[in-house]
């Protein structure tokens, strides 16, 4: 043992390596070897595999392999069970999610030593943060239980929800599951990662104390595939934390099964200084955004983007502050970075990083499972180290001259989990958060997180929060409304061509234009043929994304000025009803110009008012939750009221600062082609609404498939809604589609959620 005086010689650290006796006598308890949870007891063990201390080798304990009837069993017994706890009163839920929280904090040290036997994490991270966050995830939605008849009113869960989290943050990550989900009423059924297993398995004792009924946790323990397993079995909702690459196989999997999927998939976040920033509190942020857990965070702020006149100053440092960080023994309280989570993540990091061009610095590492930290410089924004998660403890550094250029890089990637902004220009900072496409900003500071701050990401980082109100949606079932009807088709031979306009056109860009391949065809009504539209191909959806791509300026616009344009687009309908009323009619669809002047003047309603929130999280400084629209949005229109469908499509889509491409519905399409003068002569910018006639079937995979549109809404009577699933994996784009059912044309918050993101901005304020 190292004696006080040699330390103070040396002023080196002392080892204060945390107890972990608690911890090996609950493994010993359960003999090292573990079942599943299923129905509120532990099953015998089946095949069972190990679970290694990184940090040692060391075999901590045994550990059950799914199967798939085991996955049954357990959404079996998770079904038993929802429809009571669903029933019992928010009082009664939420005092159960209270003795969770609770239950956490009395057994804080063991959780903590678990996570850290299992993960490698330093104990400092999982004391402080891991486990401190879990109990106030339960505090903060035991609240939430208690509340929701009073803040969601009406609201229905889901049922029963399978939820498959990674290694990265086992506990934590469990409990943004579960605590939504049970405090909104649903069961669920939770496959921790193979690699880390045994905080979930404690956390079945304290379902057990706190008096969670059997059957509304169940923990199943395995692999990817019973991962797999899960996804397919008959669940109503799948939430996934996990890589990009099985969030998209999950995409695909539950596609057109009208389950609901949130995804929390991986990163490549900037950490952006700029000249004025304060550079050693930058540095210090990087210790915790990349290297405190090894860089193994989803979050971290793994590439660096410098202003070139503090380049060399902040490298100098970083580098110096590199050369402090204590790597080695996890359990040791004065460590800051433990090992990594298994060898085989270490060969990955290894195998990324021997193929850099660029100039690799390096800390010092013990021997075994570590990497120490790793900054790698002089790297060009397409180099893989900048544009691929390394998932370790590499920092990917490059530089930028003018704040334009910090945020052209910032958004130069497939991701848009988080982002860090340093400047001490309040002008700055502010002016640059909001421009980036992440899910959570920090300014002046970095992995800042809470239960009542919505996190999640943008593009394919994934979709849907968890915190906040926005995480309690993800466990909601919407609504759904009666089945379609399919709708009335008239039919007939073409009537005299004098009946019928040849120059049929779409409206794209603010322009109208013929079709691309040229085709069009005659519409029918109940007395025949009454006039004709073009037949939209996929260059002319390519065309019409691409003017919405454009009209970029919408998006910025106030929410006064959509709201004026909205009212404007309203007044000159109603000028025009009788006439909208004459061709609804003559097409034989059932729908009043008035009821879509009316969904015009609430969406210009919305437009100034949809406002975010400020959060109350338990930190000094300021979490806003700013909604932010979604970008370009592809619909399909319905049939079932085709104008004022139309008309809530472009309302709520534009009131959000949304750009469309509308498909007209199939039945009532010269409705869509009326609304051409309408759009021009009520100052809709070009591009901002673009409208295609046409097959909707022939249409929806080319609209999920296309990279250029970031949404996909469909309200169509066609079977389109699983190819739009399918399709939108591409590029994870978020989808709404109906099921071949109606949509609750006056539901606005259900249009104000679809057209936004929400993106939690952390500043610095009083306090
Ligand atoms: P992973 O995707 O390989 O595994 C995650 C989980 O999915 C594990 O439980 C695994 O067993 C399971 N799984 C694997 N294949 C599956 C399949 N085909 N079907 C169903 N389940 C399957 O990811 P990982 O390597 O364990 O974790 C690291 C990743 O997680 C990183 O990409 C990281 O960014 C991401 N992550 C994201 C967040 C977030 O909130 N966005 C948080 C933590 C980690």
């Amino acid at each position: 043992m190292t004696e006080v005086a040699e330390i103070f010689e040396t002023m080196d650290w002392g080892p204060a390596p945390e107890n972990r006796a608690e911890a090996d006598a609950w493994l010993d308890a359960h003999a090292r070897t573990f079942g599943h949870f299923i129905g509120g007891k532990r099953w015998k063990p089946g095949e069972t595999f190990a679970t290694v201390n990184p940090a040692t080798g060391e075999a901590l304990a045994q550990v059950t392999q799914g199967t798939e009837d085991d996955v049954t069993a357990a959404v079996k017994a998770a079904r038993k069970a929802q429809k009571a706890w669903a029933a019992a009163s928010d009082h009664d839920r939420a005092r159960v999610l209270y003795a969770i929280a609770r239950g956490l904090q009395k057994h804080a040290r063991l959780f903590a030593v678990l996570e850290v036997l299992d993960t490698g994490k330093p104990i400092r991270e999982a004391r402080d943060i891991d486990v401190a966050l879990a109990a106030r995830h339960f505090y903060h939605h035991a609240g939430h239980a208690a509340l929701r008849g009073e803040t969601l009113p009406g609201a229905a869960p889901w049922g029963v929800c399978g939820q498959i989290v990674p290694w990265n943050f086992p506990l934590l990550m469990l409990s943004w599951k579960v605590a939504p989900a049970l405090a909104m009423g649903n069961a669920v059924v939770l496959k921790p990662a193979e690699w880390t297993p045994l905080t979930a398995l404690a956390f079945a004792d304290i379902c057990q104390q706190a008096g969670v009924p059997p059957g509304v946790v169940n923990i199943v323990t395995g692999d990817g595939a019973t991962g797999a397993a899960l996804a397919a079995a008959e669940i109503d909702k799948l939430a996934f934390t996990g890589s990009t690459e099985v969030g998209r196989v999950l995409r695909r999997e539950t596609a057109g099964r009208g389950i609901g999927l949130t995804l929390e998939l991986g990163g490549k976040s900037p950490y952006i200084v700029f000249e004025d920033a304060d550079i050693d509190g930058a540095v210090e942020g990087l210790v915790d955004a990349i290297w405190f857990n090894g860089g193994q965070v989803c979050c971290a702020g793994s590439r660096l983007l410098v202003q070139e006149g503090i380049a060399e100053d902040f490298q100098r440092r970083l580098i110096a502050r590199m050369a402090k960080i204590r790597v080695g023994d996890p359990l040791d309280k004065a460590v800051d970075m433990g090992a990594l989570v298994h060898a085989e993540q270490k060969a990955r990091v290894e195998a990324m990083l021997a193929q850099t061009s660029g100039t690799v610095h390096r800390g010092v590492a013990p021997e075994g499972c570590y990497l120490p930290p790793i900054l790698v410089s002089d790297l060009h924004s397409a180099d893989p180290l900048m544009q691929e998660e390394v998932f370790g403890p590499v920092l990917a550094m490059t530089t930028f001259r003018t704040p334009a250029e910090a945020v052209q890089l910032a958004n130069d990637t497939t991701y848009g989990l988080a982002a860090s902004v340093w400047s001490q220009d309040i002008d700055m900072a502010l002016d640059t958060a909001p421009r980036i496409d992440a899910g959570v900003v920090w300014v002046n500071g970095t992995n800042m997180l809470d239960a009542a701050a919505p996190f999640g990401g943008m593009k394919e980082s994934g979709f849907g929060r968890e915190g906040g109100i926005a995480g309690l949606h993800a466990y909601l079932r919407p609504e759904a409304g009666a089945a379609l009807a399919e709708p009335k088709r008239y039919d007939g031979t073409a009537a005299p061509s004098d009946m019928i306009d040849r120059t049929a056109k779409m409206y794209v860009g603010g322009k109208q234009a013929r079709p691309d391949g040229g085709y069009s065809r005659p519409v029918f009504g109940p007395k025949g043929a009454v006039g004709e539209v073009g037949i939209a191909n996929r260059k002319d959806l390519r065309n019409a994304v691409e003017a919405a791509r454009g009209a970029k300026g919408w998006s910025a616009s106030t929410g006064h000025l959509r709201a004026q344009i909205l009212y404007y687009l309203a007044e000159n309908l109603s000028a025009r009803a009788a006439e909208f009323d004459a061709r609804l009619k003559a097409q034989g669809a059932k729908d009043a110009a008035e009821d879509a002047v009316r969904a015009l003047f609430r969406w210009a309603a919305w437009a100034d008012k949809h406002d975010g929130r400020t959060l109350g999280v338990p930190m000094g400084g300021l979490a806003l939750a700013l909604n932010r629209p979604v970008g370009v949005i592809g619909a399909f229109a319905a049939e079932d009221a085709p104008l004022t469908a139309m008309a809530t499509v472009i309302g709520a889509a534009l009131a959000t600062g949304n750009r469309l491409v509308l498909v007209a519905p199939e039945t009532a399409p010269l409705t869509a082609t009326d609304l051409y003068q309408v759009l021009d002569t009520s100052d809709v910018p070009g591009g901002v609404v673009n409208l295609l006639t046409g097959d909707h079937a022939e249409l929806a995979p080319h609209m999920g498939g296309h990279l250029g549109v970031d949404a996909v809404w469909s309200f169509s009577s066609a079977d389109i809604s699983g190819v739009i699933e399918r399709e939108a994996a591409a590029d994870l784009k978020r989808t709404w589609v109906n099921f071949g059912r109606a949509t609750d044309w006056a539901d606005s918050d259900r249009f104000l959620r679809a057209g936004c993101e929400v993106q939690t901005v952390w500043v610095p304020f009083g306090l």
